[in-house]
């Protein structure tokens, strides 16, 4: 045996795309959506995409989801379990015919995980996104808020190994939005789960991201990277540092150019 590796090698990324690319139908109808992509998250990170409208946000997403194959190019999502990644749409995805419970246990089922535990492991997860009260009531009964935290207690209850967020408060109001981002905030520090979070709110992605990416107008590649130079834990008070507003403006600059680009007919 000799001596040990001073520098063991960084541990494997958790998500890597090579080239992604994806196209929708054929021939002179056919739309380039996406790509060529890379990207990559490590394990832990929470990364953060911003991009115009248009651009291929939700197909990346999807095609990390397997919901979608890619055009060309490869996605590799490596977890140590069988423990899948789960994903939380704007549209929270959530079943209007189960109630609040019945909802948080769906994956949990899905997983065959046993009976005890679920119940266990779904009523600790109501209670941390503070819907204990509401349990047994239907979705339909309740705020976008309220039904956003099942989307969110539903997905994290499975202990996903990647989290997989496609604008997930982008239908709430805006204090509201802040108050959930403050929570997924509090929420992935102490878990520490590995997120690629799409956003089109610049203070959202600066607010909860180790990494935020520009994307350009489709087909959506990622023309820049910027670290929030915040520390972890950090506290929503962030918001209100003059580095805050500084990364805000510069990204905006970047992402201006594409949301006008985007706009352009072609
Ligand atoms: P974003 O989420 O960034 O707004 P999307 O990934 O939803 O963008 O879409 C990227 C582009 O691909 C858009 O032009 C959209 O119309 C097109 N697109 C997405 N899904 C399909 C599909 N199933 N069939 C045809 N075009 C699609
Ligand atoms: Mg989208």
């Amino acid at each position: 045996m000799g001596e040990p590796d001073p520098t063991p090698p960084a541990p494997p990324n958790k998500l890597r795309a090579t080239a992604l690319t994806r196209d929708f139908g054929r021939g002179p109808r056919a739309v380039h959506a996406l790509g060529p992509l890379d990207l990559s998250v490590a394990p832990g990170e929470f990364v953060c995409v911003v991009g115009p409208s248009g651009c291929g946000k939700s197909t990346l997403l999807r095609i990390a989801a397997g919901l979608l194959r890619p055009s060309a190019g490869e996605l590799e999502i490596r977890t140590g379990s069988p423990r899948p990644a789960a994903m939380i749409f704007q549209d929270y995805g959530i079943h209007d015919w189960k109630t609040v419970l019945a909802n948080v246990r769906f994956g949990l089922d899905i997983q065959r995980t046993p009976r005890r535990e679920g119940d266990a492991r779904a009523a600790r997860w109501l209670a941390r996104m503070g819907l204990s009260d509401v349990a047994d009531a239907y979705p339909s009964a309740l705020s976008g808020g309220m039904r956003q935290r099942v989307a969110i207690a539903r997905a994290l209850a499975v202990e996903p190994e990647i989290l997989l967020m496609d604008e997930p408060f982008g239908a709430l109001d805006a204090q509201l939005r802040t108050i959930l981002q403050d929570e997924l905030l509090e929420l992935t520090q102490s878990t520490r789960t590995t997120t690629l979070f799409i956003t089109h709110s610049l203070e959202e992605a600066i607010v909860l991201g180790d990494r935020v990416l520009v994307m350009s107008a489709r087909p959506g590649r990622i023309i820049a990277e910027r670290r929030p130079p915040f520390d972890r834990p950090r506290s929503a008070g962030v918001r209100s540092a003059p580095e805050f507003t500084a990364l805000r403006s510069e990204l905006w600059e970047l992402l201006r150019g594409e949301v006008r680009a985007g706009a352009v007919p072609v």
